[in-house]
């Protein structure tokens, strides 16, 4: 089989790649071991960033995420919950912290309004006593499984080529440039020859680069999420604290989900699980939320962050960026036909994806503008139609495992 562009991976950046090279008339095939969003996407906490997280501190990640939670907000409605968000400053939180962030949102544009705790508490009935004032934000939950079969399925409308099920076992490598790879359905290894080949492969980015003899500084991090019945929270609640363990907790129908930890792992594959952080989820996010029953945990899992750090030994687990990084590895490392896409966050996959079919169509010679933040994502219009292509594809992921099945 022969391609122009081929994708690996089929998590919303790769999937989001992948429609934006069909929307600029690109050939493209998009390749994905498990389904779609099988990877970290279908495993992440599920919040469309209004930013207000990453300051003080980081502010370019922060504009990041404000532009393009405006972008998902327009051209996804049907992949997100526009429930707003609450930073709280919970008894002991250092209120310089509050006012810090508070001033940089105003600064960056970020949509603030400051709460009292009885406001707070009027919004929110069920937050706990230790709340003392409360930032408004415009964070949402986002739908991951959503959100990549849309990017996959529109990109196909475009005339992609997806291949779900299909793991790339090795890259083909002529000449100091890579020239396709070996893929294997089940059904045997093939080749498909590619004049480019974007590796979106996320925690996995490693793997991949080194089949081409190309050493990638990956340093992947390991998250825990719990999703517990919970009745009643109708909006997204941050700690008004330096980022730490278990201070966010995103509201589905019926259900909420505690997280995170950031812990460093050597292999996305096989890292281990810690238990207890389970039981830490309800010690940190119940002092901002009461009513927290262990005892009506739906389901826990962990997803695996595809952080990137050339400077590993300086930064680790929360100091590395949340920033995404494009690698040309023709420039980088001598290997052309070859790009890797890595970092970021679920919020930024779009604009990732701008900057990797950006860079792809210089490299292949094609004039074609990005659309993707204008064009309403397949499925906007109808209602239903999302979940329909989710199960064509048998896109089944702990992230949003309860809102499809509904
Ligand atoms: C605990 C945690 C919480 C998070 N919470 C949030 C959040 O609330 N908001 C937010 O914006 N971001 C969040 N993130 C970050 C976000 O989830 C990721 O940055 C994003 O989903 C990465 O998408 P991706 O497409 O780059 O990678 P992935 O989704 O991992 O996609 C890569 C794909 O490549 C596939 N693959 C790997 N090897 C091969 C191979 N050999 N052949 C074929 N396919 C292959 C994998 O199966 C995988 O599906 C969180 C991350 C974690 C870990």
């Amino acid at each position: 089989m022969e391609t122009t562009v081929l994708v690996i991976g089929g998590g919303a950046t790769g999937a989001g790649t992948a429609r934006d090279l069909a929307m600029r008339g690109v050939d493209v095939t998009l390749v994905e071991r498990d389904s779609f969003a099988g990877g970290t996407s279908g495993r992440s906490h599920g919040l469309l960033h209004s930013g207000a997280r990453y300051v003080p501190g980081d502010r370019e990640g922060a504009e990041e995420c404000i532009a393009e939670n405006r972008v998902v907000r327009r051209i996804a409605p049907h992949c997100i919950s526009d429930t707003g968000g609450l930073f709280l400053q919970v008894a002991g939180d250092d209120p310089d912290f509050f006012e810090e962030k508070r001033a940089a949102c105003k600064e960056l544009g970020i949509e603030i309004e400051e709460l009292s705790a009885e406001e707070a508490r009027e919004a929110v009935p069920d937050l706990t006593e230790g709340v003392e004032r409360a930032l408004r934000v415009p964070d949402a939950v986002i739908h991951p499984t959503r959100l990549t079969v849309a990017n996959a399925a529109d990109a196909r409308e475009h005339g992609a080529t997806l291949l779900p099920g299909t793991e790339v076992t090795d890259l083909v490598v002529e000449d100091d440039a890579v020239r396709g790879a070996l893929v294997d359905d089940g059904s045997g290894e093939r080749e498909i020859r590619a004049e480019h080949v974007v590796n979106a492969s996320g925690a996995w980015a490693g793997k991949l680069a080194a089949m081409a003899g190309v050493e990638m500084e990956m340093a992947p991090s390991s998250g825990v999420m719990v999703a517990v019945e919970y009745d009643g929270l109708g909006t997204v609640l941050n700690r008004a604290r330096p980022a730490a363990d278990g201070d966010i907790v995103i509201p589905h129908d019926g259900q909420v989900v505690l997280g995170t930890t950031s812990v460093d792992v050597e292999d996305p594959d096989d890292f281990s699980r810690d238990e207890r952080d389970i039981d830490r989820m309800f010690d940190e996010c119940g002092a901002m939320l009461s009513g927290l029953d262990p005892e009506r945990i739906d389901r826990s899992y962990w997803g695996v962050r595809p952080l990137y750090s050339a400077d590993r030994e300086r930064h680790a687990g929360r100091q590395i960026s949340r920033g995404f990084h494009l690698l040309d590895h023709a420039k980088r490392d001598g290997v052309s036909g070859f790009s890797s896409i890595v970092g970021g966050k679920l919020t930024t996959y779009r604009a990732m994806a701008e900057a990797t079919s950006d860079r792809v169509c210089k490299r292949i010679s094609v004039e074609g503008e990005c659309r993707t933040a204008e064009e309403s994502l397949l499925g906007h219009d109808q209602p239903g139609r999302i979940d329909e292509l989710v199960a064509e594809f048998g896109a089944d992921n702990p992230a949003d495992a309860d809102v499809i099945a509904r």
